[in-house]
C-alpha cells in the first residue's frame, strides 16, 4: 500500500485545510520538549509569527538514558494543544506505546513515532487503526525498504494518512549526532506515493547546520520539514538545545524557504 505502483498519484493530506505533500511546503517548528504552559505558548507564538504551520514539541520523550528527563506527560499534551488552538497551529507530538495512542490523538493534530519505535509493531498496528495522521520517522539504522515496511503496518490496518521522515542514519560519522540522508528524499518519493518530511535538527545535531539542510532538503523535494526552535535552548530540558534554532533564525529560515517554494 506504500508503493508508488500501487498508488501512482502523490497523497495529500489534508488536515483542517493544510495540505501536506501538495504543492506547498509545510513547516512544523517548537521545542524537543514541552517544558511548560510559558515555553510552549510563547514558542507557538513565534512559530506563527514566522509562518509555519504546525507545532511540535514532545510530552513523551525516549530517552537513551532512564534518569533523564523523560518528558511531562498527559499534562504536556494539554498545554501543546491549547498553546496550538490560541495560535491557530496545527500540532504534532510523539507517541511511544499504544497505550497511548488514544490520548494523544485527542490531544494532538499529527502523531510522530520515533526513530527508535520505528519497528515497534504493536505500535504500528494500533496507529493503523485511527485515522489521525501520522509522521512516521525512519530508523536510525533502517534501510528504506524496512522503512517502507513500517509504513505499511499502518497503512495496511486501515490509516491512509502516513507521512514519512528522513531524520539522519547511524553512520561512522562522529562530527553530526547522525548522517541527514538526502537521497532518501528523491528514493521515498520515487518508490512511495506517500508525503516526506525532513528533519535537520536530528538529521544533523547542531544548530549552524540546519539552515543550510533545510533547503537542501527543500531542493530534494521535501514536502514539508520539522524543525526544533527553542527560546532558550542552552537552558533546554533535553540535550536537543545545541541542535535548536533560536527564534530568530527560524523566522530567518521561513523568508529564506519562501523564496524556494511557497509555503502552505
Ligand atoms: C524528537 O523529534 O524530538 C525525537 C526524539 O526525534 P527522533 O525520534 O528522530 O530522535
Ligand atoms: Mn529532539
Amino acid at each position: 500500500l506504500a508503493s508508488r505502483d500501487f498508488h501512482p498519484d502523490n497523497t495529500v493530506i489534508n488536515i483542517k485545510g493544510v495540505e501536506i505533500g501538495g504543492r506547498e511546503l509545510v513547516v512544523m517548528g517548537g521545542p524537543c520538549a514541552v517544558e511548560s504552559p510559558e515555553q510552549i505558548d510563547e514558542i507557538a507564538r513565534l512559530v506563527k509569527a514566522a509562518g509555519g504551520q504546525v507545532l511540535r514539541g514532545g510530552a513523551f520523550k525516549p530517552r537513551t538514558g532512564p534518569y533523564s528527563f523523560q518528558g511531562v506527560g498527559v499534562e504536556g499534551l494539554e498545554m501543546m494543544a491549547e498553546a496550538g488552538k490560541k495560535h491557530g497551529l496545527l500540532t504534532i507530538t510523539e507517541v511511544m506505546t499504544p497505550e497511548y495512542v488514544d490520548v494523544c490523538a485527542e490531544h494532538a493534530d499529527i502523531l510522530q513515532v520515533g526513530t527508535r519505535n520505528m519497528q515497534n509493531f504493536d505500535l504500528l498496528r494500533k496507529l493503523g487503526t485511527i485515522q489521525t495522521p501520522v509522521l512516521l520517522k525512519r530508523g536510525f539504522s533502517a534501510t528504506y525498504d524496512e522503512f517502507l515496511n513500517a509504513a505499511e503496518y499502518i497503512l495496511a490496518g486501515g490509516n491512509p494518512n502516513v507521512m514519512l521522515c528522513e531524520r539522519g542514519i547511524r553512520t561512522f560519522e562522529t562530527y553530526t549526532r547522525n548522517t541527514l540522508d538526502l537521497a532518501a528524499i528523491p528514493v521515498l518519493h520515487q518508490l512511495s506515493h506517500l508525503p516526506v518530511i525532513s528533519d535537520p535538527s536530528h538529521g544533523t545535531g547542531r544548530r549552524e547546520l540546519v539552515e543550510t539542510m533545510c533547503k537542501a532538503s527543500v531542493a530534494a523535494g521535501a514536502d514539508g520539514l520539522i524543525v526544533e526552535m527553542h527560546t532558550d535552548p542552552d537552558n533546554s530540558m533535553t540535550g536537543d538545545g545545541v541542535q535548536s534554532l533560536f527564534p530568530d533564525q527560524f523566522a530567518n529560515l521561513l523568508q529564506d524557504l519562501e523564496k524556494l517554494a511557497p509555503l502552505c
